[in-house]
C-alpha cells in the first residue's frame, strides 16, 4: 500500500476506467489489486452456486477478446476499444452471420446516436453487441463476423471489505459497487469517494473512533444480497449506514432518505448539508436505485441512506459511453468526501447528554460561561449554543437535535459540550 497522505481521485479513476469489470470475473479483482494501493481490503471470494436468500452466485464471467468482421475481414466493432462493446454475461459465440441476423444482437440508444450502451444478461444466458446508433445506421447487406471469446464458468464471486475498528461494536457502514465497466459517473465515482473516505479515516483515526467504520465494495445488487446474506446475524449493529453512487458529475448533490425516514443518519446528512451550505436535495427512499433497495427490504430496514449527485437514470449519459471523464470533475469528487468527513465526525459526536442542574437556568456568570460586556458574534453564538445545549439536554435530545431545533450547526453544540461537562453541568446520559 502506498503511505501517501492524499488520494488522487482522477488519477484512481484513470487507472480502473479502462478494466472491463462485470458481477464476477478477473476484472473484479483487477480492480481490487489497484484498489488495495489505496485502502487495505479483504478480498472474499464467494463460490458459483452459494445461496443468498432468493438468488444464487452466478457462474463466473470472464472476457479475453471480442469483434465483428465485415466481409473484407475489416473488424468494425472491437471489443478492445471499448469493453462496453459486448453485453456482460456475454456467451461465447463464433459464427458468420446475415445483417438481419446481427441486428438481432445489437443494442443501440437512438436517443445518445453517437454513444455505445452499456448491456447486460446476467441471469440469462445470451450474446450480444452494443455499438453507436449512428454506426447502425450505417451497416450494409454483407456477411459479418461475429467473435466472443468469453467464458461463462463455476468460479466465484469478488468482494472487498475493509474495516476500522472503533471502541464499540456499533457500525458506520459505507458502500459503493465495483461492477461496471468503462464508465465514470455510475459505479466508479462512488468506489474511488469510498476508497479516498476509507484511506483518510484509516489515517485521522489514531485512537481508535467510536464506532466501527465497514466499508464495502460490492458487485451491486447479487454483492449486497450475498453479504447481506452471510452477515445476517451482525446487522443489528449497523447503527448507521450510506450508499455512495453516482456523485462525481457537476450538479448539487442528493441525499436519499433510508426506508425509516427518521434514521439517525437521516437528520445528520440533512444538517451537515445544510450547515456546510452545500447546495442539495433531499428526497425520500423509493424501492429502485442502488443498494439501499437490499439493506432497506422490509426484512431489514436498515437506517441506510444514499448520497449521490444525479441519480442513476436522469442524466442522459448514464449507462453509455457517454459516462465519461467529460461529465464528472475532480470538485464534486472532493466536495462529496468533504460531505462524508463532515458526516462522520457529526456521527462520531452525536450523543444524549443529560443537564445536571436542570431546577431554573444555572449561573453562568459565577462559572466563567457568561461572556463579558462588548463581546463578539463568537461569544455570543457561544451563549446561544449554551442556552440550547443546557435546556434541552433532557435525556431526550441528542446533540443533532439541539441543532436542528436551534438553528445553530452540528458543530456550533460540539464546541460548547466540554466546557458544559467541565464545570459539572452537563453528563452523558
Ligand atoms: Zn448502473
Amino acid at each position: 500500500m502506498k503511505d501517501d497522505n492524499t488520494v488522487d481521485m482522477i488519477k484512481l479513476m484513470r487507472q480502473l476506467f479502462p478494466i472491463c469489470r462485470s458481477i464476477t470475473g478477473n476484472g473484479v479483482r483487477e480492480t481490487f489489486k489497484i484498489l488495495r494501493e489505496v485502502v487495505p481490503l479483504q478480498v472474499i471470494e464467494v463460490p458459483t452456486g452459494t445461496q443468498a436468500f432468493d438468488w444464487t452466485v452466478p457462474k463466473e464471467w470472464n472476457i479475453k477478446d471480442a469483434y465483428i468482421k465485415n466481409s473484407k475481414g475489416e473488424k468494425i466493432v472491437d471489443f478492445k476499444k471499448s469493453n462496453l462493446h459486448v453485453v456482460s454475461y456475454s456467451t461465447p459465440v463464433n459464427e458468420k452471420i446475415s445483417l438481419s441476423e446481427l441486428k438481432q444482437k445489437l443494442c443501440t440508444y437512438p436517443e445518445l446516436p453517437d454513444a455505445i450502451p452499456y448491456m447486460t444478461s446476467y441471469y440469462k444466458e445470451n450474446w450480444g453487441f452494443c455499438i453507436s446508433h449512428r454506426q447502425y445506421e450505417q451497416l450494409k447487406e454483407d456477411t459479418y463476423e461475429v467473435f466472443i471469446d468469453s467464458s461463462l464458468e463455476d468460479g466465484h464471486l469478488t468482494y472487498g471489505e475493509y474495516i476500522i475498528p472503533g471502541k464499540t461494536k456499533d457500525e458506520v457502514l459505507v458502500t459503493c459497487y465495483i461492477c461496471h465497466p468503462s464508465m465514470c459517473n455510475d459505479s466508479l465515482s462512488g468506489v474511488v469517494v469510498v476508497a479516498k473516505l476509507a484511506h483518510t479515516l484509516m489515517k485521522k483515526f489514531s485512537d481508535k473512533p467510536r464506532y466501527t467504520y465497514r466499508f464495502l465494495f460490492v458487485p451491486e445488487t447479487i454483492g449486497a444480497i450475498t453479504w447481506l446474506s452471510k452477515n445476517k446475524e451482525n446487522v443489528q449493529h449497523i447503527s448507521h449506514g450510506i450508499v455512495v453512487t453516482c456523485i462525481g458529475d457537476k450538479q448539487q448533490l442528493t441525499y436519499k432518505r433510508s426506508r425509516r425516514g427518521n434514521a439517525a443518519i437521516d437528520k445528520i446528512m440533512e444538517k451537515v448539508l445544510k450547515d456546510e451550505n452545500v447546495p442539495h436535495a433531499v428526497v425520500d427512499f423509493f424501492p429502485n436505485g442502488s443498494d439501499e433497495r437490499q439493506f432497506c427490504s422490509p426484512g431489514f430496514n436498515l437506517p441506510v441512506g444514499s448520497l449521490m449527485r444525479t441519480a442513476y437514470g436522469k442524466y442522459l449519459e448514464y449507462h453509455s459511453s457517454a459516462d465519461d471523464f467529460s461529465i464528472i470533475s475532480e470538485k464534486s469528487l472532493e466536495g462529496a468526501v468533504d460531505v462524508l468527513l463532515k458526516t462522520v465526525e457529526a456521527i462520531e459526536i452525536n450523543r444524549i447528554y443529560v443537564n445536571c442542574n436542570p431546577y431554573c437556568e444555572p449561573n453562568l456568570g459565577k462559572r466563567n460561561l457568561y461572556p463579558t460586556m462588548g463581546a463578539g458574534k463568537k461569544k455570543s453564538t457561544q451563549l446561544e449554543a449554551i442556552k440550547w445545549t443546557l435546556n434541552f439536554s433532557d435525556g431526550q435530545h441528542d446533540v443533532v437535535d439541539i441543532a436542528i431545533r436551534s438553528g445553530l450547526s452540528i458543530f456550533d453544540i460540539a464546541a460548547v459540550i466540554p466546557l458544559l461537562v467541565d464545570a459539572g453541568l452537563l453528563r452523558v446520559a
